[in-house]
């Protein structure tokens, strides 16, 4: 697969969907590439990437974006709180949100530094005690407290259990986001990103199929 492709079958997917073309945002989620498979995505224009660490992140994105000029970096991996402010001074999205005590911690930080990042809340739609995320039955509440700490909170992500269908999580993120007013929903991978469009997604995250796969060391 190349962007283009990626690009190509989005497109297809808006359209088979009744979407309008360009309501699906593509973030490349560049974890743990080589730095020349990054390149070539950013030499082809490409500005819209995911992180899984704040460290990992630091240690590219700011030379990136000496190079290649305004970037739209999303954080998409767990977010310490010893480690958000510096997410919030790398990453314009975070969609990791799963705690009130971070909630908290990006609340007093935008206050100091005078901005905030986009936040996406993180849902554990399938209720795994492994995976980050609030429970599906907190989320009304979760989301209600964030708003009364004024954080620009624009969406819900969720990563579905591996090995099953995706499109039942997808559908209950979608009206977990109406239910309260959100219009982002981060939903959608390489293995899944089509059936996320046909359910709603305003942003897929795709890393191996863009990429290829990923090398682990
Ligand atoms: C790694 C990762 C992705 C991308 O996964 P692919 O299957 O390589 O597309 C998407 N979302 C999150 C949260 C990830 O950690």
């Amino acid at each position: 697969m190349s962007l283009t492709d990626i690009k190509t079958r989005i497109a297809k997917a808006e359209t088979d969907a009744g979407r309008d073309p360009g309501s699906v945002r593509l973030i490349a989620v560049s974890k743990v590439q080589p730095d020349e498979r990054v390149e070539a995505v950013l030499e082809q224009g490409h500005r819209s990437f995911g992180e899984n660490r704040v460290q990992e992140a630091q240690g590219k994105w700011p030379g990136f974006a000496e190079r290649y000029g305004d970037l739209d970096l999303h954080l998409i991996g767990p977010l310490q709180s010893n480690k958000t402010r510096a997410a919030m001074e790398l990453f314009g999205t975070i969609q990791t949100l799963d705690r009130p005590k971070l909630a908290r911690t990006i609340a007093r930080i935008a206050d100091e530094i005078g901005h905030c990042p986009d936040l996406f809340v993180q849902v554990n739609t399938g209720d795994e005690t492994q995976k980050a995320g609030v429970a599906v039955d907190d989320t009304d509440a979760f989301v209600a407290e964030c708003r009364s700490l004024s954080l620009p909170v624009i969406g819900l992500m969720c990563i579905p259990p591996i090995d099953t269908d995706p499109a039942p999580h997808f559908r209950l993120l979608a009206d977990l986001a109406a239910r309260n007013g959100l219009d982002g929903l981060s939903i959608g991978m390489s293995g899944d990103f089509e059936a996320a469009i046909a359910a709603g997604a305003t942003h897929v995250r795709v890393g191996s199929a863009i990429f290829g796969a990923r090398v682990t060391g």
